[in-house]
């Protein structure tokens, strides 16, 4: 079987390129897809009339191009929400971003915070070498001690030292030195960050995108694992099958793909990139719970880092009178009786279920790959194998193709980008 294009990996990118090279009318594509249902991390489960995403997937949408083409797809199954997210500290409560509501901690952490700032603002800056180096810059000692390495050490299972700072610039809100400042005697009168209002599907949770791009899609082959790639003779194994293609657009994850072709000094490439994985808990509960987006939890005590609200995204999203949660963890955190039983002990010491609270049903997901880790050898080793294989004909896309912390709205327009470049 012969193809001009064989996209690898029916996620939100692969179905973009696929559904427009179908809009520009080329159809010579396959779009070839490891599991039974496409979609990727963006699809969504329905249990006991609960939707359940991957753990929450809420649509940042920042340019007008990825506003138009999720309106055309969703039409008026598109809701805009504001974000109702805080961090839960020791005893306080702060409002999301941390480091601009300095106002709602404790007295003693407000002046390690506030202290730490002063003294920063008056040291003359050099370039940051590390994320650790950035945080102290922005936000000084007081912040990057009481939040900023506790959460990101969870989170990214690393001390910010041992990480870049190359990712930081749009996804840790920066207040100005005198916001933070005036953010420790009152609330902020603005909302920081990239996600301060976010998107939604009202119905079928963030799957529905997924299903409004694969209505249009031809070619699109599921249960089609693809085994081994050969960037010299052009062609692919899928299913035992020999597949030769013009362009091979990748989406999988990057080191995936380097060692699928057999080269070794790709394969060396790959053995430089590191990723983290996340265990996502979800439950639901027969009680309706004061609406909220998210919570970070920064605490060691606390094994998971993020909680979110499923039936907050959506009236849908679960029958009324329930109230559907996911809680982001590690990847390694144990999926046993224990483990849930620390989740519970936790959730309860927060106030966020109550010991009378009758649990409906719990379940695991795994995402074995979540967040490309910005160390010292991800910026070079990533650069070297987007060269080698763009110079084969091979594009890779997508937040694991370019192994990026990226996010929808970036994958559904490489997508577009893409492929207006093939046609
Ligand atoms: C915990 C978490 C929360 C997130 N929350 C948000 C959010 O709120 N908002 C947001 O905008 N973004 C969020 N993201 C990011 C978002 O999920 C991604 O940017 C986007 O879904 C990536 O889509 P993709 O198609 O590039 O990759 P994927 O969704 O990973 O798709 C890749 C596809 O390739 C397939 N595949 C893999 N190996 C093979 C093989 N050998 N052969 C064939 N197929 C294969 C996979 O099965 C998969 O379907 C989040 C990510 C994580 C991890």
């Amino acid at each position: 079987m012969h193809v001009k294009t064989l996209i690898l990996g029916a996620g939100l990118t692969g179905l973009s390129t696929a559904y427009h090279l179908e809009k520009a009318g080329q159809t010579d594509y396959l779009l070839a897809e490891k599991e039974s249902t496409p979609g990727g991390l963006c699809k969504s489960q329905v249990i006991n009339g609960c939707t359940f995403d991957f753990s929450g997937h809420l649509l940042h949408l920042h340019t007008k191009q990825g506003k138009q083409l999720v309106k055309s797809l969703l039409g008026a199954n598109l809701r805009r929400l504001k974000r109702r997210a805080w961090i839960y500290t020791g005893s306080a409560r702060v409002p999301f971003p941390f480091q601009a509501n300095l106002f709602a901690l404790p007295e003693a952490e407000r002046q390690q915070c506030v202290n730490g700032l002063l003294a920063c603002a008056q040291t003359p800056k050099t370039a940051p070498k590390n994320f650790k180096e950035w945080c102290l810059n922005a936000f000084g000692p007081g912040v990057y001690q009481v939040f900023m390495r506790p959460y990101n050490t969870k989170l990214w299972g690393r001390d910010p030292q041992e990480m870049t700072c190359d990712w930081c610039g749009s996804f840790v809100p920066t207040p100005t030195v005198d916001e933070v400042l005036k953010s420790a005697v009152k609330p902020p009168t603005k909302s920081y960050g990239y996600n301060a209002y976010f998107y939604y599907p009202a119905r079928g949770g963030c799957g529905a995108l997924t299903d409004a791009l694969t209505r249009s899609i031809t070619h699109l082959s599921l249960n089609t694992p693809v085994t081994r790639v050969d960037l010299t003779r052009k062609t692919a194994q899928c299913k035992g099958k020999t597949i030769s293609f013009d362009y091979l657009v990748n989406t999988l994850p990057l080191p995936e793909l380097l060692r699928l072709t057999g080269e070794a000094e790709l394969a060396a490439l790959a053995d430089k990139l590191v990723h983290t994985q996340v265990a996502v808990y979800n439950f639901a509960i027969k009680r309706q719970v004061k609406p909220f987006s998210w919570i970070y939890f920064p605490d060691k005590q606390d094994p998971f880092y993020r909680i979110g609200l499923q039936s907050g995204f959506s009236p849908v999203n679960a029958p009324k009178g329930v109230s559907a949660f996911y809680v982001e963890l590690p990847g390694d955190y144990p999926h046993t009786q224990a483990g849930e039983a620390r989740i519970w002990k936790a959730l309860a010491q927060k106030g966020i279920i109550k010991e009378s609270d009758d649990v409906l049903f719990s379940f695991w997901q795994s995402l074995p790959y979540a967040y490309a880790v910005y160390d010292k050898f991800r910026a070079s080793a990533v650069s070297q194998a987007l060269k080698a294989l763009a110079g084969r004909g091979c594009f890779c896309a997508g937040r694991y193709g370019k192994w990026e912390y990226s996010f929808m709205e970036k994958s559904l327009l490489e997508g577009l980008e893409l492929a207006k470049k093939l046609v």
